[in-house]
């Protein structure tokens, strides 16, 4: 699978770090996690097509993780050359439903095409994997909102993980038992943490007790982006170490 950050910052509005959004192509599909402001010129930005989607994943409901899905559903119907005709599934955690619903009272007939679109909630406990050309999708809870997600995509070359937000959970480990690449947030430093998100030292735990090969930084705060996070990371963990930036892509 082919992996694009496309927005790798927060809820602090900045030019250098879009909102959190992550596209993955599978060879058959592509696949979006979170849609933060910015994510749909993001992925222009990227070389990326946003009328390509197939499946959209949220990780929880925060608005930096889910916005840009109003004005991405308004461009397929109405900002698209073609007509789209395939559905578009959406998946999220228990209450998606409600919260998308939400949404599409709000601004339903401008985002609701004649394609299906198919909205699926996840139930917390991932009782059978979602089995998607090329791979497997299956999940596990994060610790930051009730709701809150993490993901886990699991390919022929190996296994890739996203976070969303989160702190330490020893859920999150065993999701990203053995992946080849987890890509984790990296809010803040040690020294100023805030409930809900990981520092440097959070990451290395978890990167290190799940054995990943790789962990890619991203969801950073400023005052994140002040430190030499490869090296803090990697004071406790002996893999990669690589700062995401909006536009990075990577294999697995
Ligand atoms: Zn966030
Ligand atoms: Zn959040």
């Amino acid at each position: 699978m082919e992996i694009t950050i496309v927005g790798s910052g927060t809820v602090v509005p900045r030019l250098i770090r879009r909102q959190s959004c992550v596209a993955v192509e599978t060879g058959k599909e592509t696949l979006f996690f979170d849609l933060g402001s910015g994510a749909v010129r993001g992925m222009l930005h990227a070389g990326l097509d946003p009328f390509a989607v197939d499946r959209i994943f949220f990780t929880h409901f925060h608005p930096d993780h889910t916005v840009d899905v109003v004005p991405l559903l308004f461009a397929i119907k109405y900002g698209a050359e073609q007509e789209r005709e395939r559905p578009l599934a959406l998946y999220g955690p228990e209450p998606f439903e409600s919260f998308f619903g939400g949404i599409t009272n709000v601004w339903g007939d401008w985002m609701l095409g004649d394609y299906l679109t198919q909205v699926h909630e996840l139930s917390h406990t991932c009782s059978s994997p979602l089995d998607l050309p090329n791979l497997t999708v299956s999940w596990a809870p994060a610790e930051h909102r009730p709701e809150s997600l993490a993901y886990r995509l699991e390919g022929e070359n190996g296994a890739f993980v996203y976070t969303g937000d989160t702190e330490y959970a020893e859920t999150i480990v065993e999701l990203a038992r053995g992946a080849h690449t987890l890509l984790i947030e990296c809010s803040l430093p040690d020294d100023t943490p805030a409930p809900g998100h990981l520092t440097p030292s959070g990451v290395a735990r978890i990167a290190s007790e799940a054995g990943v090969e790789r962990a890619v930084l991203t969801h950073v705060y400023p005052q994140a982006d002040a430190l030499d996070l490869v090296q803090e990371v990697g004071r406790g963990f002996e893999g990669e170490v690589v700062v995401a930036a909006d536009g990075t892509k990577f294999s697995v």
